[in-house]
């Protein structure tokens, strides 16, 4: 059995988070995706918020598990037994950073973690969580970058502030 761990802040869940979630869930026995408890980073969702938003997202999805994590990747995918993480990639910009630290992993494991990258569907290769924060806060229309109950959840959290 084969089980990866697909780690982000998923601040919130786009629809280009989803249809990875989708298509890794297809090529791995499970998936689990890992909500990352950053302290340092300020985030517009808690991550309790977040994973509630990605169990409701991926209700449906019978091998995909949600959960979080603090602290190093590599700590939590050998405490679950896993070995492979999965991670997404947009542009060339996101391509560096993806490296670093696919090799950061693969070294800091000794070899143990490794990372496998999906290319974004061409209609989401826009779709950042940043991207879409930016578009609520000033008002606009989120629709089509995120399901409409989390439409909803980032209005409430700017309600009155942007405009
Ligand atoms: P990070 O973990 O770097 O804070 P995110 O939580 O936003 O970033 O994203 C988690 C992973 O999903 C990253 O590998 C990112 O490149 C990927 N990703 C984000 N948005 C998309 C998208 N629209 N299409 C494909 N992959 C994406």
């Amino acid at each position: 059995m084969i089980r990866a761990v697909y780690p982000g802040s998923f601040d919130p869940m786009t629809y280009g988070h989803l249809d990875v979630i989708k298509r890794a869930s297809s090529m791995f026995d499970e998936l689990i995706v890992a909500v990352l408890n950053n302290k340092e980073k300020s985030a517009l969702f808690s991550v309790e918020e977040r994973v509630n938003i990605l169990k409701e997202a991926t209700k449906d999805l019978v091998n995909v598990k949600i959960d979080s994590f603090s602290g190093l990747l590599i700590n939590y995918a050998a405490s679950n037994d896993i070995h492979v993480a999965v991670r997404g990639l947009r542009a060339v910009t996101d391509f560096e950073y993806e490296l670093q630290l696919a090799q950061t992993n693969r070294q800091l494991s000794h070899e143990k973690l490794d990372t496998v990258f999906l290319t974004t569907s061409l209609e989401y290769a826009y779709l950042s969580s940043s991207g879409v924060k930016e578009i609520a806060y000033f008002g606009g229309d989120v629709s089509p970058c995120v399901p409409d109950f989390v439409a909803k959840m980032i209005q409430d959290k700017y309600k009155g502030k942007g405009e």
